[in-house]
Parts: structure tokens; C-alpha cells; sequence
């Protein structure tokens, strides 16, 4: 764990390297190019490529038929999950549900100054591809946090591509989580072969329009190297906290989110910026005290010792200042004042305001995704909303008075980019 004040002389660098944006090539030059052989290859050989990569990455022989996953498949995980965890789908399903609904855009027409009937019509895509990690764990709750936006959306059909074991089988509380928010084929591929299937297509896969969810590196730059084939929702990558705290803060809390954020594993990253030194210390006693009772710590001591840092700040300006620069993935914002601090927040994917706002709350059932930008995306993109389902067309309506009205600035623009042809097909139209 990196634990650095503003004292020390090696602060300054380290607090400018969290400036982040999320550039080609942010992944490595490497795996740059071993996604991009992946879809060019893909994109030649179909099946027999996605085929290869998923045996030679996930150990799994795949046909053309045991790829999809099957309805005898299905009717085993709804037979075998138990009812508490039907119980946990339904809750979260729900709230994402209603939280779907407000953010959803609606349809809407106005008159402009010359009457001109203009507006925004709103209809679910037809078909997209939502992606499930199913690497380092089954992530249930990464079913719902993507396909059931789409099922609030409308979205008729939703393919699911998800890694599955090399005994071709898929967690079944994922499978059903999977099918109970909409998803209407699911393929056991993943990485960036089960990108690039959805996005290009193969034999057996009918290609999607646009491409939503978490994954690893792979699967993101996948995305990224994507964009044009299908569109996509954003560059959600391994997971990140930053938490922002003075000394009003529970030290325990900060220490259990810092650790559940820690068993994410892999590339996890987990902040801490204060501007209390009594809190530091508490915290890093904390996180000794509550790491060995964990059943991941293995997981937990490699992030903490690779992918986490405590910042000691002079001020809590300068606290905030690394939050909006870092753009993290969460925000815990514990602070005394937590409205006149939350005004200085701008990056955060989401925001998490206060000592008993727990992460995991927000992650697994609170209903805004869980699918949010990452490695400094947070700049540029928001998270996933069910509003991403829609696609999006303007409207133009007019009669002859909004016609004549219009006529003399349509001449100007035709006559000024010497586009008479444009000025003629409005003045053919009014009425003399
Ligand atoms: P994953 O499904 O994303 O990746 C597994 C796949 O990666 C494998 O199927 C394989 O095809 C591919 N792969 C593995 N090694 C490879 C290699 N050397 N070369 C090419 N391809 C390779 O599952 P994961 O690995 O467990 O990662 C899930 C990630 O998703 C985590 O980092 C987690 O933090 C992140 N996540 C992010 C969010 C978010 O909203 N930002 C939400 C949930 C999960």
C-alpha cells in the first residue's frame, strides 16, 4: 500500500501521475495489438477464430450449437438457484427498473420562432450485445446492471456473450439473472473474441448494434477498437474507489469499503485521500485488522499491494482537486459538509455521499448501474443508463407560413456555401 503525505518529496510526482485520461493506448501497446489480431481475425475466419480463443484463453472447446447457451440449460439454473437469490434478483431488478424509467428520454415537439414543428422521437435499438464478466468471478449482479436497463428500455433483443469454465458451464444465479433482465440468446465467449462476434458477427451470431458492460482489459480495448462497427456505452474497466474523507469519518467503514473494493482483485484500484492524519492511521490499522478475516485476502494483499494508495493532503481542496483529476469509477465523499463538497465533484462515475453509503449497496441492488467509467473515462463518459437503449431521431414538420418564414435565411446559406440547389427546393415549395 503506497502511503504518502504532502510532506514527502515523492507526493508531488505521484499526485500528477493520477491525473488520468483515458488515451489509445492507456492499455499497453500490447494489448493493444493482440485485440486488434483478435478482431481482424475474427473478423476473417468467424466461428473457427472465436472457437480457438476461447479454447486457447478459457479452455473451452466450443460448435456452433454449444456456444449458445440452451433452454435445457436455462430450466437447470432456475431449478437449482435458491430463493434468496431470486429474491436479491427481483430486488435489485426492480429498483433498476424504476430508476430506468426516470432517465428514460421521452418523446417531445415544439414550434420554433418561424413554426417549424421540431422534436426527438426515442425508440429502443432492435438488437445489442450486453457483455457479463465471468473471468474471477460470476459477477450476478453484472447481469443486471447492463441487459435489465435494456429490458426497461425496451430493448426486444438482448444477446449475452460471458466466459463460461472449461466444463462449458455458466454459474447458474448468472444465467438466471441474465435471462430475468431480458437477455434473449446468451454465448459462452468471452474476452475480446466475444466483442468482436457481437460486433461483426459470425456464421452462428447475428451481429448487434451497439455494445454495453464491464470487462478486463481485453474486453474494454476490445470495445474501444470497435466503435464505428457498433457503437458503444462506455470504457468500463477493472473496477476503482477513491474515497475522500476528513476527520468527521469512520475509520472502520473506510477500511471495509477500501477492502471490498480490494477483492475485485486483478487491476483493482483503491484510493484514499484525506486531510486528517488521525484517520490515516486509524484507517491503515483498520485494514490489517479486518484483511485476515476475509476469504479473498489473497486477492485483497496483492491489490493492496499493487493497485492502492493513501494520500495524506494538506487541505481537503487539495483531496477534492485529486478526486476530479483521477476521475474515479466510485466516490465515497465522507465529509462533514457533504452538499458544499459534493458542488466540487465533477468526474465521479458515481457518488457515494456519506458515512453509511456503502459501495456494495449501490453496486449490487441500489439501482443506478454499476457499470461506470474507469481509468479516468470518467472525464468524458458518464455510466451506462437506460437511455443509452434508445436511439435517438429528430423530427421536422412544417406548413407554408413556417415554409415562407424560413425561405430568406435558406437562400443565404445556399447562396453562401454555393449550394443553390438547397435554396430551390425550398422556394419551389411556398406558395407566390
Ligand atoms: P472478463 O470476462 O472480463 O475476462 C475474461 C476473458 O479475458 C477471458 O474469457 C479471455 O478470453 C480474456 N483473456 C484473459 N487473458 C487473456 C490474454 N492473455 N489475452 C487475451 N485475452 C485474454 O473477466 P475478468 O478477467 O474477471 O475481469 C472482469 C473485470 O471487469 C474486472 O477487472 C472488474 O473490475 C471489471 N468490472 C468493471 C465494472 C465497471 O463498471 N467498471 C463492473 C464489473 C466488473
Amino acid at each position: 500500500m503506497k502511503v504518502l503525505s504532502h510532506k514527502d518529496s515523492a507526493y508531488a510526482r505521484f499526485v500528477k501521475k493520477l491525473d488520468r485520461r483515458a488515451v489509445p493506448g492507456a492499455a499497453g501497446k500490447q494489448v493493444e495489438e493482440i485485440v486488434a489480431g483478435i478482431i481482424a481475425d475474427v473478423q476473417k475466419r468467424g466461428n473457427a477464430a472465436v472457437f480457438e480463443y476461447t479454447q486457447r484463453f478459457d479452455g473451452l472447446k466450443l460448435t456452433a450449437k454449444s456456444m449458445f447457451v440452451s433452454e435445457a440449460e436455462i430450466e437447470e439454473a432456475y431449478a437449482s438457484v435458491d430463493e434468496d437469490v431470486k429474491k436479491a434478483v427481483a430486488m435489485s431488478k426492480r429498483n433498476i427498473h424504476a430508476f430506468a424509467k426516470r432517465s428514460m428520454r421521452k418523446d417531445w415537439k415544439a414550434k420554433n420562432k418561424e413554426g417549424v414543428e421540431v422534436g426527438e422521437r426515442f425508440t429502443p435499438y432492435d438488437r445489442v450485445g450486453v457483455y457479463v464478466p465471468g473471468g474471477k468471478a460470476p459477477l450476478v449482479s453484472s447481469a443486471l446492471m447492463t441487459a435489465a436497463f435494456g429490458q426497461a428500455a425496451g430493448v426486444p433483443e438482448i444477446l449475452a456473450a460471458t466466459p463460461a469454465g472449461a466444463d462449458g458451464k455458466i454459474n447458474p444465479a448468472l444465467l438466471y439473472a441474465l435471462v430475468e433482465s431480458g437477455a434473449t440468446e446468451i454465448i459462452k465467449v468471452g474476452g475480446a473474441q466475444g466483442i468482436a462476434a457481437m460486433a461483426l458477427g459470425t456464421k452462428s451470431v447475428r451481429p448487434v448494434e451497439k455494445i454495453f458492460g464491464p470487462g478486463n482489459t481485453f474486453v474494454v480495448e476490445a470495445k474501444r477498437q470497435l466503435v464505428g462497427a457498433v457503437s458503444i456505452d462506455l470504457l468500463p474497466g477493472p473496477s476503482e474507489v477513491l474515497i475522500v474523507a476528513d476527520k468527521s469519518a469512520n475509520a472502520r467503514f473506510i477500511a471495509a469499503d477500501m477492502l471490498a473494493q480490494a477483492e475485485h482483485a486483478g487491476d483493482s484500484v483503491v484510493g484514499f485521500a484525506t486531510n486528517s492524519k488521525a484517520l490515516l492511521t486509524r484507517v491503515q490499522k483498520e485494514i490489517e485488522k479486518q484483511a485476515p478475516k476475509l476469504s479473498r485476502e489473497k486477492y485483497i494483499r496483492e491489490v493492496l499491494k499493487k493497485g492502492t494508495f493513501c494520500l495524506l493532503t494538506k487541505t481537503l481542496e487539495e483531496a477534492v482537486e485529486i478526486c476530479n483529476a483521477f476521475a474515479p469509477e466510485h466516490l465515497s465523499l465522507v465529509v462533514e459538509d457533504e452538499e458544499k463538497w459534493l458542488d466540487e465533484i465533477r468526474t465521479a462515475g458515481a457518488i457515494y455521499l456519506g458515512p453509511l453509503a456503502a459501495v456494495a449497496v449501490g453496486d449490487f441492488v441500489a439501482g443506478p448501474s454499476h457499470t461506470l467509467p474507469t481509468g479516468g473515462s470518467g472525464k468524458s463518459f458518464s455510466g451506462l443508463r437506460a437511455d443509452q437503449f434508445q436511439r435517438r431521431a429528430s423530427i421536422v414538420r412544417m406548413d407554408q407560413a413556417a415554409l415562407k418564414k424560413s425561405l430568406a435565411a435558406v437562400e443565404t446559406f445556399a447562396r453562401v456555401e454555393g449550394l443553390d440547389a438547397h435554396g430551390k427546393s425550398v422556394s419551389i415549395r411556398v406558395k407566390k
